[in-house]
């Protein structure tokens, strides 16, 4: 049974010195301190140690097919996205990363699929890139879950998100930047707390502003299984309900209509949990992902949902059909 794998990050091996070329920021670089590890420095801060795996790709083909699964959909470590940046600087960024795994995907196309990353904080840049990424042979983009603090029902993303529904490119949202990092530091909250609040953040505020509602073409798949917004959702119709003056401001519908309209990764590390993510979002809208190759994620690539006893068509639709729908592609390609 063909198995993708939809949520991966990677990086390049060698990094340009962005800090260094811009002359500000604290732009991302790579300290190869030994082989096969790096330190991630957020300029002179030491961010994230990590392994070849996040930049070779055959070790990651090998590593993946312990675990039966063919191919990876690619995208950059959100630590990467830099919206703080001025647009233009964020832009060369960006088309550096898109390169790069454009290249990887074209290389490896049975093993490979690559999302983009876009300089959010200007929307012309945005849709102009989001355009040369579907050019470059990359099948979506993956966002933050906010951009610099904004949420994704603010006016100057609907644009980008019309354009990505034009051109037929995937949306991929990813949490980053937590509500409430500073004051929750301790015991890595930020990670356990602030990632599936954001998530939910984003799909509340794609709900409420009525972006699935004005793009029913727009296909968008959220991670960590939509973190907190699928085990929340009788309380965010409840709201809806009982203070309509409040949240049904920019949106009549029930945000309960939109279950079934987006996608979902499994990443829940619970068999009861994902049992009721299937039953909420919908047997075809939960598809494989891991979060590969950092330590919060799945690494041993869906062996929990294995243990499940799901039927065949089910595991079917987890493991690539969910997938190749969100992303507009055919089973074929990978045969
Ligand atoms: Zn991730």
């Amino acid at each position: 049974m063909l198995r993708i794998d939809m949520h991966t990050h990677i990086i390049p091996e060698k990094l340009p010195r962005f800090a260094e070329k811009f002359g500000y920021g604290d732009f991302i670089h790579l300290d190869h301190h030994r082989p096969g590890r790096a330190n991630m420095m957020k300029g002179g801060q030491f961010f994230r140690e990590i392994c070849s795996n996040c930049w070779d790709p055959q070790e990651r083909i090998e590593e993946y097919a312990q675990y039966h699964t063919q191919a990876q959909v690619v995208c950059t470590i959100p630590v990467m996205f830099s919206y703080w940046a001025k647009p233009q600087d964020c832009l060369e960024l960006s088309r550096f990363l898109n390169d790069h795994i454009a290249q990887l995907a074209a290389e490896y196309p049975r093993h490979y699929i690559g999302l983009g990353t876009l300089p959010m904080q200007d929307t012309g840049l945005a849709i102009k890139e989001l355009q040369r990424c579907r050019e470059i042979g990359l099948v979506g983009i993956q966002i933050g879950s906010n951009i610099n603090d904004r949420n994704l029902s603010e006016p100057e993303f609907f644009p980008i998100f019309e354009a990505c529904q034009e051109l037929g490119m995937a949306l991929f949202v990813h949490p980053w930047e937590m509500m409430g990092f500073d004051s929750m530091r301790k015991y890595w909250l930020p990670w356990l707390v602030g990632m599936p609040a954001e998530t939910s953040r984003a799909i509340c505020s794609m709900i409420f502003g009525g972006v699935f509602e004005r793009l029913p073409g727009l296909r968008t798949c959220f991670a960590h299984a939509g973190g907190a917004f699928l085990p929340t959702i009788g309380r965010i119709e409840h709201g809806y309900n009982c203070r309509p003056d409040l949240v049904a401001v920019d949106n009549a519908v029930n945000p309960r209509y939109y279950l079934g309209k987006f996608w979902v990764d499994c990443i829940t590390h619970d068999a009861r949990l994902l049992q009721y993510v299937l039953e909420t979002a919908g047997e075809g809208r939960v598809c494989l992902g891991s979060d590969y190759p950092f330590p919060l994620g799945d690494l041993e690539i869906g062996a929990f949902i294995e243990a499940m006893g799901l039927p065949e068509c089910t595991l079917e639709r987890i493991y690539s059909a969910n997938t190749l729908e969100w992303l507009g592609l055919e089973k074929e390609s990978f045969m």
